[in-house]
């Protein structure tokens, strides 16, 4: 693998080394936009970090709630590497049509990338606000499985015994409504499987544990367990 240059190097070209795409794939801005519409980036590429959403932010270099949709590409299965860097790890499959972010990225001055990271991002309302049925369902989905309002909930789940399985109850309703609605885009024709981690963000039972909280099924039945960090 080729390394990165180092600012020692004082180097002023891209190696095409793929370590910045190894660290996750970018997030898109209004000027992307057409990349998607025209279907250069599919949808079935990308997903959405959905407002309150732990998040890390790279350039900070620490966690933190996204405050807006923050769409993304996916990774390669469970890793954080971009789904379009090449098999040999060394070049972009759609490099023609990479995004902003992939365009400025420039690892020896990262003014750049650092400036157009705080710039606003496109938004899943920006792409599909106007289809007419799928938005209003996504915005029902966002009302019944707000972030925000999970993490009230998971700081309940550490509290009095009461409150805790009142806590509990709503967020096993979330993880029901948030399956089934899932399943019925699908059954209904509306959106294909691998879009639904863009239009409805990815689904509770993995980024619960973002916020301490832990799912395990038990066929029909769902558990719920708190580990706050020690
Ligand atoms: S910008 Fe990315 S691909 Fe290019 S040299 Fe730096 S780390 Fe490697
Ligand atoms: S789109 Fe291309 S340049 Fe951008 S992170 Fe993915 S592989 Fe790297």
């Amino acid at each position: 693998m080729k390394p990165p240059p180092s600012p020692e190097e004082n180097c002023q070209t891209c190696r095409r080394c793929g370590e910045c795409c190894r660290k996750g794939g970018p997030a898109f801005h209004p000027i992307d936009r057409p990349l998607i519409e025209k279907g250069l980036i599919p949808a079935a590429c990308l997903y959405t970090i959905r407002p309150g959403e732990p998040v890390y932010d790279n350039v900070a270099g620490r966690l933190a709630f996204a405050k807006t949709d923050i769409i993304k590409i996916k990774g390669r299965g469970d890793h954080w590497t971009c789904c379009f860097l090449a098999a040999n790890g060394h070049g972009c499959e759609i490099y023609q049509n990479r995004p902003a972010e992939c365009r400025c990225m420039q690892c020896w001055d990262t003014r750049e990338i650092e400036t157009l990271y705080r710039q606003e991002r496109l938004s899943r309302r920006d792409l599909v606000g106007t289809v007419e049925g799928l938005w209003e369902l996504i915005a029902h989905h966002e009302e019944r499985c707000a972030y925000r309002r999970v993490q009230e909930l998971s700081s309940q789940m550490a509290s009095a015994t009461e409150r805790r399985e009142k806590a509990m109850a709503e967020i096993r309703d979330m993880v029901r409504y948030d399956e089934s609605l899932r399943q019925l885009l699908v059954e209904q024709g509306r959106a294909q499987a691998d879009m639904l981690d863009f239009l409805l963000g990815r689904p509770l039972v993995q980024t619960l544990p973002g916020f301490h909280i832990q799912v395990k099924r038990d066929q029909a039945r769902i558990h719920l367990t708190y580990s706050p960090l020690t």
